[in-house]
């Protein structure tokens, strides 16, 4: 297919111009007109570009690309290495960050909820970016961590008490620590997260709702994996993740 036709698509498909985010959403790097390999991974890092261009890919879809909000502008260091790699080899970027959270199917949330077992009944938070829901069947906060650890295959850290019966929960992929309080005004029993800060595992103590960080990596792998293979299916395109194990 063509690459306008890729990127006008994922633009009305992940609504990308319905939020406010820290980066450009949609082609950051402009690479060659025609698209039939494409490399998903959650970060552009120079790992991934090298073994995607290996690969053969055409153009590669990630979750955290570049230009971000408060970063230098100037393309330098890293940057300027990581863009000359694109360059040199006519590879396109194309990156969805919040619209890629928030999707309601293939988002990383939407994703994450499926993969544990969560039926979702709402959502809140700046750009109703937070999911709250309930499990089927209710179980206690340390058989909850074993399935989060065994999903993701990471083990989360867990603030709490580990016979606390979790029914409620609310998640959010990546660095969304600072939603744990509006997350207990929510009523829940446990805060799922990427990360974690200091001053969570004083509000889990004081509130009694449980905490876990399962890993920013961890939480932002399938939604990426998900529109690839969505993209995949739809235009005969062949497509490919690329996972660079990351402890954060
Ligand atoms: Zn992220």
């Amino acid at each position: 297919m063509k690459l306008i036709e890729l990127r006008d698509y994922n633009a009305t498909l992940l609504q990308t111009d319905q939020f406010k985010d820290y980066c450009p959403n949609g082609l950051q790097v402009e690479g060659r007109a025609e698209v039939l390999r494409i490399a998903t991974a959650v970060t552009a890092s120079q790992q991934v570009l090298e073994e995607a261009v290996a690969w053969g890919a055409d153009a590669i879809i990630a979750h955290h690309g570049y230009f971000w909000r408060n970063e230098d502008a100037c393309i330098v260091g890293v940057k300027r290495a990581r863009i000359a790699q694109l360059l040199k080899h006519d590879v396109s970027l194309l990156v969805y960050h919040l619209p890629l959270d928030a999707h309601a199917e293939l988002g990383n949330n939407a994703e994450l909820g499926k993969l544990l077992g969560i039926e979702e009944r709402t959502r809140f938070g700046e750009q109703n970016i937070v999911c709250k829901g309930e499990l089927k069947t209710p179980v206690t906060l340390s058989q909850f961590a074993k399935k989060v650890g065994a999903s993701l295959q990471r083990t989360p850290l867990v603030i709490g008490n580990a016979d606390r019966v979790i029914r409620n929960v609310a998640w959010c992929s990546g660095g969304a620590q600072d939603y744990f309080e509006a997350a207990i005004i929510e009523g829940v029993d446990v805060y799922l997260t990427g990360e974690v800060s200091e001053h969570n595992f004083h509000l889990s103590n004081e509130t009694g709702v449980a905490f876990i960080a399962a890993g920013h990596h961890a939480t932002e792998r399938l939604g990426v994996q998900a529109l690839g293979q969505h993209l995949a299916a739809k235009f005969s395109l062949e497509h490919r993740f690329f996972d660079q194990d990351n402890p954060v």
